[in-house]
């Protein structure tokens, strides 16, 4: 089979299309034949060799993917040859036309969700869930900002967010992504690429600040996002990119928090229950994801350009 292999960490040229040998599941493990794989940031990191866990070399790159099932594991309890599925996370790596994935890793693909909306469920999707629910503990009526809303986390964090019942604000850095989160349906699509963005939320709060902010990049905005908050504010740190100095003053007169977040250390009963409501929220159509472009495998190093880029709105496919 073919699959992307990475023989020395570095820029998006070192993805090479290379004949592999086919795959075996353990006893616990599911075999995949993708349909289609989501390209993430985090695979960039890994890729270039910046990111705290490294896996051995040479290696496949890609945690999300959609496709179906064609070989069980002698132990695998709850799923069969034919099944449509998505994964998120998977150890042989998704870039290919065959994966290897624990069954807890392996969700279920509804009908009505095309593989490529399947891949683009995995990371943002669990992710979104995971920031507002396990750890900002986000209630209805409360008022979350995304703080970098049209990225595929924040785009998935809205729908969560709204489905839920909260108030959404969003920000985005161009035209095309305000308006994208606006067709989202956020109350107030704010632009932090201009100055003062964030004074509208005085008003769009009736002077009380948000219970909920989910950052993107915490680098830029942690400082800032402290001072948003209203009483009892929770700040989930989902995306960071550098170091920035806080006041940790800031955080004492509202009982603050600031929430670091790994999805990875999301346990199998999370991991469960979150795809639980997300296969909810898709078979009623709440959830709808969005498409940039499908590309081929063999394209991987241009879809690593693209994740990157700043104004590059939806999920980046690659098909094998
Ligand atoms: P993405 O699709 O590339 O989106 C990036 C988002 O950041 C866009 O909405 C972008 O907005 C926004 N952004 C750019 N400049 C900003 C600023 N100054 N302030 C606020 N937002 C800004 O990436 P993604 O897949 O949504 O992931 C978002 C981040 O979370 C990435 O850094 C990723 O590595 C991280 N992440 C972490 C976890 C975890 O477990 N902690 C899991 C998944 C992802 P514009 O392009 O419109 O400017």
């Amino acid at each position: 089979m073919q699959a992307i292999q990475v023989h020395n960490f570095g820029g998006p040229e070192v993805m090479q299309l290379e004949e592999v040998p086919d795959l075996v599941p353990a006893a616990n493990q599911l075999k995949i034949e993708v349909k289609a794989v989501g390209v993430n940031p985090v695979d960039t990191y890994i890729r270039a060799g910046v990111y705290p866990l490294k896996p051995e070399l040479p290696y496949t790159p890609g945690k999300d993917a959609a496709g179906v099932v064609t070989e069980v594991g002698s132990a695998v309890k709850h799923r069969k040859v034919g099944d449509r599925i998505y994964v998120c996370g998977c150890p042989s790596g998704s870039y290919a036309q065959q994966l290897i994935c624990d069954e807890d890793q392996a969700f279920s693909l509804p009908d009505n969700v095309d593989f490529s909306s399947g891949a683009a469920l995995g990371v943002p999707y669990s992710t979104a869930y995971y920031a507002l629910n396990f750890r900002a503990h986000a209630l209805p009526g409360e008022t979350v900002l995304i703080h970098g809303a049209s990225g595929s986390v924040g785009i998935a964090a809205i729908q969560i967010a709204k489905a839920k019942g909260l108030r959404v604000i969003g920000t985005a850095g161009t035209q095309q992504g305000l308006e994208l989160i606006k067709s989202q349906g956020v109350i107030a699509a704010l632009n932090h690429r201009t100055e003062n963005y964030l004074d509208a939320l005085e008003e769009l709060t009736c002077g009380q600040g948000v219970n909920v902010i989910l950052e993107m990049l915490a680098n830029v905005n942690l400082d800032t996002d402290l001072k948003l908050l209203a009483k009892f504010g929770r700040i989930v740190v989902i995306g960071n990119r550098g170091r920035i100095e806080i006041d940790p003053r800031d955080t004492m007169g509202k009982n603050a928090s600031i929430h670091g977040m790994s999805l990875f250390n999301a346990d199998a009963k999370a991991m469960n229950q979150i795809h639980a409501a997300i296969k909810a929220g898709l078979i009623d159509g709440r959830y709808k994801q969005i498409i940039h472009s499908e590309l081929p495998l063999a394209d991987a190093a241009k879809a690593h350009d693209l994740v990157m880029q700043e104004g590059v709105y939806g999920k980046i496919v690659l098909i094998p």
